[in-house]
């Protein structure tokens, strides 16, 4: 069985693609959407999703979240002595919605189409793969996560659609794409993106804000800084919401005891993301130019992403577009749904007889090189683009470059990516060094192809024309490309921990919240919370169903309760 996931930096969703159309499956607690938050226990339990997320608060040391955003660099989480990168911590999040999908289907799922940001660059769409491989699953498509938006909208009526634009914002990231569909073919004519902004930058940006009025006496400056950001990132995640809703909201949290809070605006928030909604218009701008399509030819602005809820984003949109945008996708299903689509794409589902896709590679790939100028300077750093941005994939490029000094040994050349002239300024993925038979300047020439494959993963090879020897990329960082033997090794590691069982699980994010309830309440609250957790705990150490379900059904409405009340 192939599934289609939505591995996102704050939600993560997956679907199948079943009797002709693609469905979401819910998670244990019957969610279609599961946090992308880990957290272990000191059982050595695993905890993923809104469990896990509520763990945030009152296990911080030994919870992780938006791990997305280390993705494909060596960064590390710690979590009860062990530590993680984020394609692990990843992996256990495909392994819980793998087993969401066996639960439904009764079905182990063995391959996926897993979405990536358009703009995540090859060493994150290599550990997204690797992340996939931890988990047992075959990761046979990344689909970049506009265009799986974009597929779940233009099929979702199966109507030709003129040149529509896909605004996907979401926790950590923007992308842009626009798209075409015509004749069964879904065209994507150009992405952009910025790989860090969204909504924990306004959640920040907002943080930052209010935060001389919140902690005056600087109280926050002498709790543990994972402890200070999890507690500002929550309270501002809060009144973020709250302001979808209200012009005003409480900016409040818990320490020691004491309550810190201020009261926040709509127009406060708006000042304090300024700089933040000026950075949607650039990818927006880059896609159209790329794409050659104007603004006032767009059919639509496809709203995707939980982020687009906002008002002051949509207002952004409202004045960018001269328009108001289009809600008929659900933001949070969207990208899940399209991954579900692409897999019944692959699978040759005869629903999807007529429809084919076409994407682009969004940014441009090349190497560094050196030129003389007409004085007889040397200018080195300078970037060569192979494989420009926005040019459809699968591609494959060779371009031919030339020794620039008499009897040079050896071509050393740096594989990049982006728009700058400078390689300094753009991203560099790898380097090759090449021996080359000495021979007097401009004789010796290479060839280098780059191939770009339809999961925007990159291979390249050069071949030295003289000796006809070709070599293939060498990536730098070598923990980059961990050998087979260390991938199963670290896939039995993760195998090895354990989830809690799935009849359980209500029961253990029930205890998660109550636990992170307690902590956020003092006083007559918190001992009547701490009552009802050990009322819940006696019940469920009893095992009698009915007393259990009693004590649960008391806990959770007393729980919904508080999270109605306003928090003075
Ligand atoms: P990702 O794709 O990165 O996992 P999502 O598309 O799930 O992200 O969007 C998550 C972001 O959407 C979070 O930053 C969250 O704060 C924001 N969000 C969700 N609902 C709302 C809302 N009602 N108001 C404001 N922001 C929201
Ligand atoms: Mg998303």
């Amino acid at each position: 069985m192939l599934i289609g996931i939505d591995l996102g930096t704050t939600n993560s969703a997956v679907a199948l693609w079943r009797d002709g159309q693609a469905q979401l499956v819910p998670n244990a607690l019957g969610e279609l959407l599961t946090p992308s938050a880990i957290s272990i226990d000191g059982e050595g339990m695993v905890h993923v999703g809104t469990p896990a997320l509520d763990r945030m608060s009152s296990d911080p040391a030994n919870t992780a979240a938006s791990f997305k955003r280390l993705m494909g660099t060596s960064r590390v989480t710690r979590l009860r002595g062990k530590d993680y990168k984020a394609e692990d911590l990843s992996a256990l999040i495909l392994r819980a919605l793998r087993d969401d999908v066996q639960a439904l289907t009764g079905e182990a799922p063995r391959e996926a189409v897993i979405t990536v940001p358009a703009y995540f660059n090859d060493r994150q769409r290599k550990a997204t793969r690797r992340a996939g491989e931890l988990a047992g699953l075959d990761v046979r498509r990344l689909i970049n996560e506009p265009t799986a938006a974009a597929l779940a909208f233009g099929l979702s009526d199966r109507q030709d659609h003129e040149p529509f634009l896909v605004f996907d914002l979401g926790g950590g990231t923007f992308d842009v794409s626009i798209v075409e569909l015509f004749d069964g073919i879904v065209e994507v004519r150009a992405s952009s993106g910025d790989n860090r902004l969204g909504g924990d930058d306004f959640n920040a940006a907002l943080a930052q804000a209010v935060l001389g009025r919140l902690d005056p006496l600087g109280r926050l400056g002498q709790c543990p800084p994972e402890q200070r950001e999890a507690l500002l990132a929550r309270a501002a995640e809060r009144a973020r919401r709250q302001l979808s809703h209200n012009a005003e909201a409480d900016f409040a949290l818990t320490l020691d005891d004491e309550r810190l809070s201020a009261r926040v605006t709509e127009t406060d928030l708006e000042e304090a993301c300024e700089t933040l909604l000026a950075r949607l218009r650039d990818p927006v701008i880059r896609s159209l130019r790329d794409s050659e399509v104007d603004l006032a030819s767009l059919s639509e602005i496809v709203l995707v992403g939980g982020a687009t809820r906002m008002p002051i984003v949509r207002r952004a949109i409202t004045r960018m577009f001269g328009r108001f945008p289009n809600s008929t996708v659900h933001p949070d299903h969207a990208v899940a749904l399209g991954a579900a689509m692409q897999a019944g794409l692959l699978a040759r589902d005869s629903a999807l007889d007529e429809i084919r896709l076409t994407d682009v590679c969004p940014y441009t790939l090349g190497i560094d090189v050196a030129e003389r100028d007409g004085h007889g300077g040397l200018q080195q750093g300078l970037f060569s683009p192979i494989i420009e941005r926005n040019t459809p994939v699968p591609v494959s490029r060779v371009k031919s470059y030339h020794t620039l000094s008499d009897q040079q040994k050896r071509f050393s050349l740096g594989v990049f990516q982006g728009e700058s002239r400078r390689v300094a300024d753009n991203i560099q993925l790898g380097s090759l060094d090449i021996p080359v038979p000495p021979r007097p300047a401009g004789e010796v020439g290479i060839e280098v192809r780059f191939s770009y494959d339809s999961s925007g993963l990159l291979e390249v090879d050069v071949t030295v024309a003289e000796t006809g020897l070709t070599h293939n990329l060498v990536i730098l960082d070598e923990e980059d490309r961990p050998s087979q033997q260390e991938i199963d090794k670290r896939r039995e590691a993760l195998a090895r921990l354990k989830f809690h069982p799935r009849e359980a699980a209500e029961h253990v994010a029930l205890m998660a919240r109550a636990e992170r309830f307690y902590e956020e309440f003092i006083g007559e609250q918190r001992a009547m919370i701490g009552q009802w957790i050990s009322y819940f705990s006696n019940a469920l150490a009893s095992q009698e169903p009915r007393r259990i379900a009693e004590a649960r059904e008391s806990l959770t409405a007393a729980l919904d309760m508080l999270d109605e009340q306003p928090i003075l």
